[in-house]
C-alpha cells in the first residue's frame, strides 16, 4: 500500500517531483550524495515512535531494550570504521555535533581558531552569524594567497599569538589533503584542544583516502550524509574516553533531547555499508573522477582554486570566463546541472554573487559515473560557461545531460507506472 500516496497526496506527489528532480539532473553538489534504498528503508520505520534520552543501556526511559542494540550497533560500527576510542552517533546534524563539542570544552568568551568562511571553513567554526561567532572570541586563519593552500605559518603565528582553548581543522570547500600533524604540532606548542571536522571527506577517511585525524585529535566531528553516504546526521569521534563521557553528556542532556533512533538505525546501515570492500572502491572512483573532472575543466580554460584537487571537490574561478557564481550557477541550472555558487578565497565579489562554482563527485560516482562521464561533464560545463549566450550550446547541454542520466539510472523501483 503507498500510504502516503492514500493518505497525503498532495506530500506525496511533492515527493514524487523531488524523485524525478533527482532522477533528471546531474547532482554535483560536493556535500550531497544518494543513500542506498536501505539506508531510506531504516529511517522508514517505528523506530521514529521511540522515546531513548539517555545512552544504550543507561535510558530515561522504558522499552528501549531493542534501540539499545540498534544504537550500540551504529556505536560500534563507527568505531570500527575509524578506529576510534569511542563515538557518540546522537546529534542530529554536523551542526549539532560541532555545538556539542564547544559546550563540553569550551566556555562563553573563550578563544577559537578556525578557517575563515570565505576562505572554505564552515558556519560553525566562528562566523559571527553563528553561535560559534557570538560567544566565543574567534581568530581565523586562511589560506596562501599565491598557493591558495593552508598557509600553516600563518596558522602557527597565529596560534602564538592568541592562544587558542580549540583549534579546527577541517572545511567545507577545501580540495587538498589536511595536514593533521602539523596541526597537532601547533596545537601542543600552544596548549589547545584540535578538533577536525571532517564532515565533508568522511567517507575518503573511512577507507583510506585521506589520512585519518582520529589518532591525532583531541575529538572529530562529522556529518554522515556527504562522502560517507549515509542519512543525514552528525556524531562525535575521540581517541580519549574520557573526553568521550564529557562529549556525550554535552549532546544529551547538553544540547539535544530524544536521538532519532530510527536516523540512528540508518546511521548503523551506512556505516555496514562502508565496512565493505565496495565502499573502498566507491571512495576511490570519487577521488579518480574528481581528477578527471579537474583535468577537464583545466585542459578547456577553466581555472581551479589550488590549481586542481586530491579529494572529491573543487573550486573553479570564474574569474577566469568573467562569470561570478551566481550567474554560473543559472546557467548550470538551465542545463539540469545542479551546483553551487561558493566564494573563493580572497574573494572579490560578495557572498550571494560570488566569483566561485563548488563541485563534487559523491552523488554521481553513486549513479555508477566513470572517468568517462566525468570527461564529459567536464566539457558539458566549459561549453555552456564559455558561451553563456548561445542557445544552439545550450540545447546541446540539456541533451547530453538528459542522456547521461537516462543511462545511469537512479532510484528505479521508485519510478512511477508510466501512464498507458
Ligand atoms: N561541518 C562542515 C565542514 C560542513 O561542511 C557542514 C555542512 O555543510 C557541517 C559541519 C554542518 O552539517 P549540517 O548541515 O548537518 O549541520
Amino acid at each position: 500500500i503507498d500510504w502516503l500516496a492514500q493518505t497525503d497526496p498532495l506530500v506525496a506527489a511533492m515527493v514524487q517531483r523531488e524523485v524525478q528532480r533527482q532522477q533528471q539532473h546531474l547532482e554535483l553538489i560536493a556535500s550531497e550524495n544518494f543513500t542506498s534504498p536501505a539506508v531510506m528503508a531504516a529511517q522508514g520505520t517505528v523506530l521514529t515512535n521511540k522515546y531513548a534520552e539517555g545512552l544504550p543501556g543507561k535510558r530515561y526511559y522504558g522499552g528501549c531494550e531493542f534501540v539499545d542494540e540498534v544504537e550500540q550497533l551504529a556505536i560500534d560500527r563507527a568505531k570500527e570504521l575509524f578506529a576510534a576510542a569511542h563515538a557518540n552517533v546522537q546529534p542530529h546534524s554536523g551542526a549539532q555535533a560541532n555545538f556539542a563539542v564547544f559546550l563540553a570544552l569550551l566556555n562563553p568568551g573563550d578563544t577559537i581558531m578556525g578557517m575563515d568562511l570565505s576562505h572554505g571553513g564552515h558556519l560553525t567554526h566562528g562566523s559571527p552569524v553563528n553561535v560559534s561567532g557570538k560567544w566565543f572570541n574567534v581568530v581565523h586563519y586562511g589560506v596562501h594567497p599565491e598557493t591558495e593552500r593552508l598557509d600553516m605559518d600563518q596558522v602557527r603565528d597565529l596560534a602564538r599569538q592568541h592562544r587558542p582553548k580549540l583549534i579546527i581543522c577541517g572545511y567545507s570547500a577545501y580540495p587538498r589533503v589536511i595536514p593533521f600533524a602539523e596541526f597537532r604540532q601547533i596545537a601542543d606548542e600552544v596548549g589547545a584542544y584540535l578538533m577536525a571536522d571532517i564532515a565533508h571527506i568522511a567517507g575518503l577517511v573511512a577507507t583510506g583516502h585521506h589520512p585519518n585525524p582520529v589518532p591525532l585529535c583531541d575529538v572529530v566531528t562529522t556529518t554522515t550524509h556527504k562522502t560517507l553516504r549515509g542519512p543525514r546526521g552528525g556524531l562525535i569521534l575521540t581517541r580519549d574516553e574520557e573526553l568521550g563521557k564529557k562529549f556525550d553528556k554535552a549532546v544529551f542532556p547538553g544540547t539535544q533531547g530524544g536521538p532519532l533512533e530510527h536516523v540512528i538505525a540508518a546511521k548503523a546501515v551506512a556505516f555496514g555499508e562502508a565496512l565493505k570492500p565496495e565502499f573502498k572502491a566507491y571512495s576511490g572512483q570519487v577521488i579518480r573522477n574528481a581528477q578527471a573532472l579537474a583535468a577537464g575543466l583545466q585542459a578547456r580554460q577553466l581555472r581551479l582554486v589550488s590549481g586542481g584537487t586530491d579529494n572529491h571537490l573543487m573550486l573553479i574561478d570564474l574569474r577566469s570566463v568573467n562569470l561570478t557564481g551566481k550567474e554560473a550557477d543559472r546557467l548550470m541550472g538551465e542545463i539540469n546541472i545542479t551546483t553551487n555558487k561558493n566564494t573563493i578565497p580572497f574573494d572579490p565579489a560578495s557572498p550571494f554573487v560570488t566569483s566561485g562554482l563548488r563541485l563534487g563527485t559523491p552523488a554521481l560516482t553513486t549513479r555508477g559515473f566513470t572517468e568517462t562521464e566525468f570527461t564529459e561533464i567536464a566539457e558539458i560545463i566549459s561549453d555552456r560557461l564559455h558561451a553563456p549566450a548561445d542557445e544552439t550550446i545550450k540545447n546541446r547541454c540539456r541533451e547530453r545531460v538528459a542522456a547521461l542520466c537516462t543511462k545511469f539510472p537512479l532510484y528505479p523501483h521508485l519510478q512511477l507506472p508510466q501512464p498507458v
